[in-house]
């Protein structure tokens, strides 16, 4: 494979460094080297890319992503999450610690890491546990997970409930600056819940899981936070009221970012309809009020980046009643589709949604990438935004099948992703047409 590679003529939105607009970009050695408004001469023995017509992006960064290995690999694996991945424009992504061995030591990050390395698809990022087998009892070794490779750490899937624990973490974690992620439940007012309290749990016989189950977390968490002067990152936010105390929060100058699904700024509680298991996840699909506290805070800058919370799951794990239903759906492969969503309605510009998929979570988690300056990594993702095409969970690259999203219509859609310069997806749609002609 061509160590050079040049991308002509492509829409290149790069938020972070103010581009978009026509431009070619020259990468070389992993890197980027050129990005050029005038067309550049193509170097000898490069690889072109006619991207007439397309768009040119920074790889995608996911922070939430379920790979399942070590443990649960007839779900997924760190090599059939990262094929799902990347043909979903993700060039880097984390990887919770909620593993059947859990990610709570050195030893089960280096696994990751290993597995992540003999993929060679994407990056794969490891967060460590925050407790000891996610119990939340005892702190597992920060340190040793963070020498290791974590990039955060969290007890994802599960909340900590001690908040005495939490305020340590977060002191703890101001050493080793790394954010604290949180999965804000409060299982006192979730127990017993399989949906959102609201009309539509009314309606279907089934408990409730009220708002106040997420947003009494936040608020507790934020008062932790402005004491240890720590830095919290707020996975999945649901609802309408934990965006108002981050939006507060971050103006108070507290240093606190947030992630939101698409699933969670695409559908209300009515999706769950008559108890389809597909539509039941953690944090549950709320209000049509909330989706829309979601969408103006994902515009006004609260929220820092869209992550999917990858959630594979076999069949049997969703064909079951739906208070057994097991939580969660799979999210790389429909996460740009769905994200153009709003691109196309209206309420994000294509430059804020380019950038909730890029800078944003580089940012938010240090992370490197997110942008296409010279010297940044050669992670693109080049997107033709005018196909239409219809989500079929048969043809996922995940291992699993479990979205609500199956037979969607969605304009605009992944079509190469490069990983430091290598093509690690393809669909066959670009530069077939120049040669043919
Ligand atoms: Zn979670």
């Amino acid at each position: 494979m061509s160590s050079t590679v040049l991308f002509r003529r492509g829409r290149v939105i790069d938020p972070r460094n103010g581009v978009d607009g026509v431009r070619d970009v020259l990468v070389r050695d992993g890197k980027v080297v050129e990005v050029s408004e005038a067309p550049l001469p193509v170097p000898s023995s490069a690889e072109v890319v006619d991207a007439t017509g397309k768009w040119v992006l920074p790889g995608f960064i996911d922070l939430h992503v379920h790979l399942r290995e070590p443990g649960e690999e007839g779900k997924e694996t760190v090599l059939t999450g990262c094929r799902a991945a990347v043909a979903g424009g993700f060039t880097a992504v984390v990887a919770m610690p909620n593993t059947k061995v859990v990610n709570d030591s050195a030893m089960v990050t280096e696994l990751v890491l290993n597995r992540a390395r003999a993929a060679g698809l994407c990056h794969v990022y490891p967060a460590g546990a925050i407790t000891k087998g996610l119990k939340g009892e005892e702190l597992a070794e920060m340190g040793e997970l963070v020498s290791a490779g974590c990039v955060a750490i969290t007890d994802d899937g599960r909340p900590v409930m001690n908040a005495s624990l939490m305020r340590r973490t977060l002191q703890y974690a101001t050493q080793f600056d790394v954010p604290v992620m949180v999965h804000e439940e409060d299982l006192t007012l979730s127990a017993g819940g399989a949906m959102h309290e609201g009309t539509t749990s009314t309606r279907l016989g089934l408990r409730g899981i009220p708002a106040s189950a997420e947003v009494a977390m936040v608020a507790r968490d934020l008062v932790l936070l402005e004491e240890t002067k720590g830095r919290l990152h707020v996975a999945h936010v649901s609802c309408e009221g934990s965006v108002r105390l981050i939006r507060e929060a971050k103006r108070s100058g507290l240093r606190v970012t947030c992630e939101v699904a698409p699933h969670h700024f695409i559908l209300d509680d009515r999706a769950v309809g008559d108890y389809d298991t597909h539509a039941k996840m953690a944090p549950p699909l709320r209000a049509d009020t909330d989706v829309q506290a979601l969408r103006e805070a994902l515009v006004d800058g609260t929220v820092d980046a869209i992550a999917t919370d990858h959630a594979p799951h076999g069949v049997l794990d969703k064909q079951v009643e739906f208070e057994k239903g097991i939580n969660g759906i799979v999210g790389l492969e429909t996460a740009l589709g769905l994200t153009l969503e709003l691109v196309h309605a209206g309420v994000l510009t294509a430059n804020r949604a380019v950038e909730l998929l890029t800078h944003g979570p580089a940012k938010a988690f240090g992370l490197p990438g997110g942008h296409l300056a010279p010297g940044a990594p050669a992670d693109v993702t080049v997107v033709d935004p005018d196909v239409e095409w219809t989500v079929d969970a048969h043809q996922f690259h995940s291992r699993s099948r479990n979205t609500p999203f199956h037979g969607r219509q969605q304009k605009g859609r992944v079509i190469q992703t490069w990983v430091t310069g290598h093509k690690v997806f393809d669909t066959g749609q670009v530069g077939q047409s120049k040669e043919s002609r």
